[in-house]
């Protein structure tokens, strides 16, 4: 992928955003759901301040040299300040500390030489923070500094699953712009063309985030959560302690797992409540046979919440999960 070209359904997005911008901010927020295609959007938005045809249109326009040079991948103005990849120090055995990718302070300063430098090629610097919830509490400062008094030419297209994570300083120092959910059928026709065999089935999975729905539909964790989601249909049969530790043996990303569970959850309160399955109709009769306890998980479903926020910290996850699950199970035992 070169960043040069959109996914189907962000033109009318992009044909919004470039509308009316004779002055760009000189610092953009892109907020929206993950999987729907955030990244290629803010690539494009580089590669369009950075493009050099005479008589720029709202498109980059993919030949002229700074076009190529981005498509290559290695454009020298252009920066992307992104967590570094920690998977490969990560140590087996149960006493190693997981480690989660964030922004660091060294990074920012790295970036900011960047940013104070003249352009290479006379034009825009610009710099892609993906995603900006990543940068630690020192980075986001030592960013903001950057923010407040932007030297001449510097762009910043910030990226964020979760703006309301970041700091307010820096949000105050951006003009947010969210991109929508995809319309449902362009994004349907998308997986159909990428030879999703049940496009609906996966975009209801995934909220109706495409890039999530093409994930969903070929990840080699899905038998993990088929265990999972069976096991929470069984809640009086659940063994806690040993689908905890499946789960953290399982390696996975402890704010996937916990989203399936909150979207569990979801279902389930909106099954009792409304008569509605948004994730998994796939399980609609479990769902169902379960939702008479929906009242007795809305305390449970704000607790995921809140575990969710902290998914992305150092924890001890066999405990996390332990504990979710012993709050799940002890839900369906109150009020018998
Ligand atoms: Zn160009």
């Amino acid at each position: 992928m070169n960043g040069l070209t959109l996914y189907p359904w962000q033109q009318t997005t992009w044909d919004a955003l470039l509308a009316g911008t004779a002055r760009m901010p000189h610092a953009l927020l892109l907020t929206g759901e993950a999987g729907i295609g955030k990244r290629r959007f803010a690539e494009r938005l580089a590669a369009w301040f950075l493009c050099e045809a005479p008589g720029k249109t709202s498109e980059p326009c993919g030949v002229c040299e700074s076009c190529r040079w981005f498509a290559a991948g290695n454009h020298p103005d252009y920066r992307v300040l992104a967590p570094g990849d920690d998977a490969d120090e990560e140590e087996e055995g149960t006493k190693a500390k997981r480690r989660f990718p964030t922004i660091g302070v060294d990074d920012v300063r790295e970036l900011n030489d960047f940013v104070n430098l003249t352009s290479h090629r006379g034009g825009a610097r610009v710099t892609v923070v993906y995603p900006a919830e990543s940068l630690n509490l020192a980075a986001a400062n030592a960013l903001l500094k950057t923010l407040e008094e932007p030297p001449a030419g510097a762009q910043f297209i910030l990226v964020a699953h979760h703006w309301r994570r970041l700091l307010p300083t820096i949000r105050s120092r951006c003009r947010i712009f969210p991109l929508p959910m995809p319309e449902h059928r362009a994004a349907a026709a998308w997986l159909a063309q990428h030879g999703v065999v049940d496009p609906e089935l996966h975009l209801h999975h995934s909220g109706g985030a495409p890039l999530a729905a093409l994930e969903d539909a070929g990840a080699d964790w899905l038998g993990t959560r088929r265990a999972l989601l069976e096991h929470l249909a069984n809640p009086g049969a659940l063994d806690v302690l040993a689908v905890a530790g499946e789960l953290e043996k399982s390696k996975l990303d402890a704010a996937l797992v916990i989203a399936w569970l909150q979207k569990w959850v979801y279902d389930l309160v909106s099954m009792g409540l409304a008569g509605v399955v948004r994730y998994y109709p796939d399980c609609k009769d479990d769902l169902t046979r379960l939702s008479v306890r929906a009242p007795q998980l809305l305390k449970y479903a704000e607790r995921l919440l809140e575990a969710q926020r902290l998914a992305h910290h150092p924890l001890n996850l066999r405990l996390v999960y332990e504990t979710l699950l012993n709050d799940y199970v002890a839900a369906f035992r109150k009020g018998r």
